[in-house]
């Protein structure tokens, strides 16, 4: 091989010698793990001490990750239960005070505020885990990276910060996607992470203010914190002009991310084994069939841990794509892109999530006329089989824009492939009417709090 091709071969990988790990090997660490994992939780976790009871688990039986399959699930409201003010102790909490190095909390959008108690390992684990996603994605030493996701009580943007020092990266951490334009212009970063919206304000902004994107020289765009379209990613990457990669995490430590290939999200099998599962059926789905992801941490032998989960239901559903190495050269496993199952509704018997919404919007003639700014209501009609379902779509010029057009290139989007939807919008027991406004004149940009953009309100 060429010197110089392989030396570009080993910097693709941040652990190059776990992230090729063959497929046998990598099954023997990750049930080596499952095993470690269960006897710390068993000792470590006054939780899962008393659930291995309750259920009549033997935790020196479940030494493997087909094992985890015959374990019950745990949910997000089990986690509030077991935390103030549901009981006075955390019984997450798997280590001693003096081991926790910090402690975070969800979002609480559903409720009481989930409590993680984090080890420095953990920091490193964590770190490793988005630090594997930077290089797949071609990050480097000398990158300049604002980072818009929100410092604070959640892991993700701290933890990243951790990975560019790992990698050698600068960080500019405006927590914001709010920051001045000088933030680009003076410091020329390469690489922004935040979220679809935040890029779309952003380059808006950005043409207000005169400065023209192509000049800045960004290389690429992280986008994280929720499900998108995959229009609508393409959309941000016309704005931008360059690469725009996706990464999944959450504070339960999931962290997936795609590579330069992007061929679905990997998945750090050997720091989190993820199942799907279908809630209605009670059982683990078929390898590629869609479902809830449920996580389960995965430490190293003689690792220390704050809050471990066992077979936890993220709520967010998924599929396999493949165990099969990648393109890339990683064999760790891929996952579509996870999408939150709250943002799901149901109407005449099929779902459909917000993300289907979000497809008919950015269709691609449609973004001459649109903002991509969109909300849908779900409201019952007059007699009891009717869904009426409102969308709001935000136009530069709501006169100039060709509305007919755009409402019906957002139908055959969304109907495609949805034979029960397309006969209730045929037989119109499922009616859908839009209506278009001027920037702004949304109804979500009077609510507080993070935007829901699709409302069921039958
Ligand atoms: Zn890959």
């Amino acid at each position: 091989m060429h010197p110089k091709s392989s030396l570009m071969d080993e910097t693709r990988f941040f652990n190059k010698a776990v992230e090729t790990l063959g497929r046998d090997e990598l099954d023997a660490l990750i049930d080596e793990r499952v095993s470690y994992t269960i006897s710390y939780a068993a000792e470590h976790s006054p939780f899962y001490r008393d659930w291995f009871r309750t259920h009549h688990i033997d935790p020196g039986e479940v030494r493997s990750h087909e094992d985890l399959l015959s374990l019950p699930i745990i949910s997000g409201k089990t986690v509030r239960e077991n935390q103030p003010p549901g009981t006075p102790e955390f019984r997450f909490l798997s280590a001693s005070m003096g081991d926790i190095f910090t402690i975070h909390e969800t979002s609480g959008t559903s409720g009481v505020p989930k409590s993680f108690f984090l080890t420095y390992e953990e920091w490193l684990r964590y770190a490793e885990k988005y630090a594997r996603i930077f290089v797949s994605q071609g990050f480097k030493k000398g990158d300049r990276v604002v980072v818009c996701t929100t410092y604070g009580m959640n892991v993700g943007a701290n933890t990243m910060t951790l990975a560019a020092h790992r990698i050698g990266f600068t960080i500019i951490p405006t927590g914001n996607c709010n920051f001045p334009v000088r933030t680009l212009t003076n410091y020329h970063p390469t690489a922004i992470i935040g979220s679809v919206f935040k890029f779309i304000h952003l380059a808006r902004r950005l043409a207000g203010e005169g400065i023209s994107i192509r000049d800045l020289g960004l290389e690429r765009l992280v986008v994280g914190g929720e499900s998108f379209a995959q229009e609508a990613r393409e959309y941000v990457g016309e704005l931008w002009d360059c690469g725009v990669y996706n990464t999944y995490g959450s504070t339960e430590g999931t962290m997936c991310g795609e590579c330069h290939q992007l061929t679905g999200l990997h998945i750090p099998e050997d720091l989190v084994h993820i199942d799907i599962y279908d809630p209605a059926m009670a059982e683990f789905v078929k390898e590629g069939e869609c479902g809830r992801a449920v996580l389960t941490t995965l430490l190293p032998v003689g690792a220390k841990c704050g809050t471990l989960l066992i077979n936890y239901d993220t709520e967010d559903t998924t599929s396999v794509i493949s165990r099969e190495p990648c393109p890339c050269g990683r064999t760790h496993m891929r996952i579509t892109n996870p999408q939150r199952e709250a943002e799901t509704v149901w109407v005449n018997g099929a779902p459909f999530n917000r993300v289907d919404i979000e497809r008919g919007v950015f269709q691609h003639e449609n973004m001459q006329y649109l903002t991509g700014e969109y909300e849908a209501f779900l409201y019952a009609g007059q007699d009891e089989q009717e869904t009426i379902m409102r969308v709001g779509l935000e136009c530069e010029d709501p006169d100039l824009g060709d509305t007919r057009h755009i409402g019906d290139r957002f139908l055959d989007s969304f109907l495609k492939g949805r034979p029960a939807l397309t006969a209730a919008h045929a037989d119109g027991s499922f009616r859908i009417l839009f209506r278009f406004t001027k920037p702004g004149g949304l109804e979500l940009h009077t609510l507080k709090g993070r935007p829901k953009r699709l409302v069921d309100r039958r």
